[in-house]
């Protein structure tokens, strides 16, 4: 075979650097004291119950193995935006709840994260323990990325390990500058996971590969749309981001939502990929109100009045859009087509939904919304890959260098 393969416990991330992986044989784990750095920064209700434990889930591969290998473990984490100050609505010990019920098994919850009682906490940590830290950003230095808070969190650790998919496109103590004190590290099986499937549309994508962009901004998009023009073979824009590009191309918006000052960066866009030969799909028919209610009365059209605002694509833009996605070998999808969250506005997102799920191609989808998009339109468990990613999703695909994995590599 011309291709190569990546030897057991390494691969090669972006054509530079090798990152190795949690089974690499050549780690011994038994009895060690083990730094996870794992993505529990799962959404809370008011009451502080975990609404979704999709991220929580996504971790145990890494924890159970090595856990079956007699490492001890202290998982760290972040969780919200608590700004360096401990809040007790964004504690880590629902988590640490949590995964004692999926575990089955006692787990030590520390009440911070460094510190002298944390140190003991670690030294008296048996094989086969769990310890689950406070939050990270209780402490300002973790995102100021400082070297004495890591090297604090590094106090009595024998190996780090990164499975934060997450949370690698951070430059943060945990993340990266923790790297510095601890000399043998890896990724866990989670980050294999997105790096391998994110891959597959950056490299040798299977054409047709059509990408689907929505959501609200276009400046939150725009650097993976430019990235992807090179690769791709169609491109649909809807969402509130759909009106930016139609007013660049000249088309009455009426009130809708656009972006003024991205005007310019639409244009350049249109203009790349037609010269590329890539296909724009812009929305063609419409849902629209009057007022920005989510009760006010809805309606399609083709042309927008003055005092229209689009609230999502309407049927005969899905029907085109499900076309290009039936034909597809591969497909990504970042971003809802409409205001979902809306009874008028969800039809656009789910069709695209259920479009992807249908379809025998590869496909990638990314993004907060976009997930629970899927998950209430009940088509998650068709989707080839959902990345847990978020941004740092969006980087890897922009070929962008990730601090977290350049620190393990
Ligand atoms: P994701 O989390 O999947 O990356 P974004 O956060 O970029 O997606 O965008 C999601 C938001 O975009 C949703 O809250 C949705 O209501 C909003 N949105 C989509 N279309 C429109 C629209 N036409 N007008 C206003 N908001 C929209
Ligand atoms: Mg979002």
């Amino acid at each position: 075979m011309g291709f190569w393969k990546p030897r057991r416990g390494s691969l090669i991330a972006d054509g530079k650097s090798v990152l190795t992986f949690i089974d690499d044989p050549k780690i011994d784990w038994l009895g060690k004291r083990v730094f996870c750095r794992l993505d529990f920064n799962v959404p809370l209700s008011e009451s502080g119950e975990i609404t979704d434990d999709t991220r929580i889930q996504a971790a145990l591969p890494t924890i159970t193995y090595l856990l079956e290998k007699g490492a001890r473990l202290v998982l760290a984490s972040h969780l919200g935006r608590p700004k360096g100050k401990a809040r007790a609505d964004l504690s880590l010990e629902p988590v640490a709840t949590r995964l004692h019920a999926l575990l089955g098994r006692e787990i030590i919850f520390a009440h911070d994260c460094i510190g002298d009682g944390i140190k003991k906490l670690i030294s008296e940590l048996k094989p086969g323990s769990v310890m689950v830290l406070e939050n990270l950003r209780f402490h300002s230095n973790e995102e100021k990325n400082d070297e004495s808070f890591a090297r604090q969190l590094a106090q009595s650790i024998d190996v780090y390990v990164n499975d934060a998919f997450g949370a690698v496109h951070r430059p943060h103590a945990s993340v990266q500058a923790i790297t510095r004190y601890i000399s043998i590290k890896c990724a866990g099986f989670l980050i294999r996971k997105e790096i391998e499937n994110l891959g597959r549309l950056t490299s040798n994508p299977q054409k047709p590969f059509v990408a689907i962009l929505g959501g609200a901004k276009v400046g939150d998009k725009i650097g993976v749309i430019a990235q992807l023009l090179g690769k791709i073979d169609t491109l649909m824009i809807g969402g509130a981001m759909a009106y930016t590009f139609l007013k660049a191309r000249g088309v009455q918006i009426g009130k809708s939502r656009y972006e003024e000052d991205r005007l310019h960066l639409a244009n350049m866009i249109l203009k790349k990929a037609s010269s590329l030969g890539v296909q724009i799909l812009l929305p063609t028919d419409h849902v629209v109100v009057s007022e920005f209610r989510s009760d006010a009365l809805a309606q399609t059209v083709s042309i927008m009045g003055p005092d229209d605002i689009a609230i999502d694509i309407g049927p005969k833009s899905i029907g085109e859009f499900e076309r290009a996605i039936h034909f597809a070998k591969t497909v990504f999808w970042n971003g809802p087509l409409g205001l979902f969250e809306w009874e008028a506005g969800f039809k656009g997102t789910f069709g695209i939904a259920k479009a992807i799920a249908e379809s025998e191609a590869f496909s990638v989808v990314g993004g907060g919304d976009s997930i629970a998009a899927l998950h209430k339109a009940g088509v998650a468990d068709k989707i080839s890959h959902i990345s847990t990613g978020g941004g740092a999703s969006l980087e890897y695909i922009q070929g962008l260098e990730l601090p977290g994995l350049v620190a393990l590599s």
